[in-house]
């Protein structure tokens, strides 16, 4: 099978390209075209001899994406339900987002997911595997493609844990930051995680200069293991101990995902549970209201609770926001356009 051109970040690909008896500078040129230009085929690699694009051809794919589905909201969200053209019919999710400061996507990191976080609808979905860097790669770039925008800020909250596909996702990373590709500087990604302890050592150590954000949704846990299990494997102390070597090794803030749910976390105790886990922090707190998906048994907070449970924790001096919802009529939410899609 061809590799995928996408999966070599362009020092790789200078190796590949020496491996196929070529100067090095040809990855650069091949690295334009795909990353700045966005070329579909190595056809249109005109500054290329006829021969190296054939050889390139037969070697390698440019791993394009078909579009299966694609959803508008009124707020301009956009979802993309994508065939990652493996041969297999594996579908992934990606989102566009308009904030006032650019583009956002939202990016999806493994086929289906091993964490069976209770609320998520990704969660039930058999998982298939990991995403390779250059399929995370190509969301971007599809999207890119057809919307007709530069997007300038990635989120890896898509289906999928991140973390639990940590080379791949570092190798994208890599592809994105690259000042000759798309130069998407690390400070303008974010890699959200249900709380993989060791990974979270090994990104404090890396110093990466991403944003890290970590899926709470709870303080203690009972609760937090009810909604997700993988607190059973790191619980709450463990995890609050890497995210505070973070802090330290990175000097960077952590952003807190707390969804809330109605009378499972989301009362005045809650709120003070999570201010004593925090305290003395550097973190945020993103209030998430809950999306309530098929089937489940979590529904959202009145707005009256969620507005409560911020203001308490900001008079405790913990800086939380309640994230605005994107997309709500097309189901932009994690994973449910894909769970529509493979059920029937
Ligand atoms: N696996 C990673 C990233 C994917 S989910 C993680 O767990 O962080 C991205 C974010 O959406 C996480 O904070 C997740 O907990 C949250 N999320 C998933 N399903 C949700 C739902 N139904 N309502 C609200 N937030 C949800």
């Amino acid at each position: 099978m061809r590799k995928n051109i996408k999966n070599y970040d362009l020092d790789n690909l200078k190796e590949e390209l020496k491996s196929l008896g070529e100067k090095s500078f040809r990855a650069e040129q091949i690295f334009k075209w795909i990353y700045q230009d966005k070329v579909q085929s190595f056809d249109e690699m005109t500054n290329l001899s006829l021969e190296l694009r054939k050889k390139l051809e037969e070697n390698y794919s440019l791993g394009i994406f078909k579009i299966v589905k694609k959803l508008e909201s009124v707020d301009g969200t956009k979802k993309y339900l994508f065939d990652v053209q493996d041969g297999q019919g594996n579908l992934i999710e990606s989102v566009l987002m308009q904030y006032h400061h650019g583009y956002t996507i939202c990016v999806s990191s493994q086929i289906g997911c091993k964490m069976g976080c209770k609320f998520c609808a990704s969660t039930g979905i058999e998982f298939f595997r990991n995403l390779e860097a250059g399929e995370i790669v190509e969301q971007l770039l599809a999207i890119e493609r057809d919307s007709n925008v530069k997007i300038s800020n990635i989120v890896f909250m898509g289906i999928g844990e991140p973390l639990d596909n940590y080379d791949n996702v570092m190798e994208s990373i890599k592809i994105f930051n690259n000042p000759k590709g798309l130069n998407i500087g690390a400070r303008h990604i974010s890699i959200s995680t249900s709380g993989i302890v060791p990974k979270i050592y090994e990104l404090a150590d890396k110093q990466m200069q991403c944003t890290l954000s970590v899926s709470l949704h709870s303080s203690n846990n009972k609760t937090r293991s009810a909604m997700m299990p993988i607190n059973n494997v790191y619980p709450i102390e463990e995890l609050i101990k890497a995210c505070k070597y973070y802090i330290n090794k990175t000097n960077k803030r952590i952003s807190f995902e707390y969804a809330l749910a109605k009378d499972n976390n989301d009362n005045l105790e809650d709120a003070k549970e999570l201010v004593k886990l925090l305290h003395g922090m550097l973190a945020h707190v993103n209030l998430i209201p809950i999306n309530k998906i098929e089937g489940g048994k979590y529904t959202k907070s009145t707005n009256e609770n969620i507005i409560k449970f911020r203001d308490y924790l900001n008079k405790c001096g913990i800086v939380a926001t309640i994230r605005r919802e994107l997309g709500t009529d097309i189901s932009a939410a994690c994973g449910q356009l894909r769970r529509q899609n493979i059920k029937g």
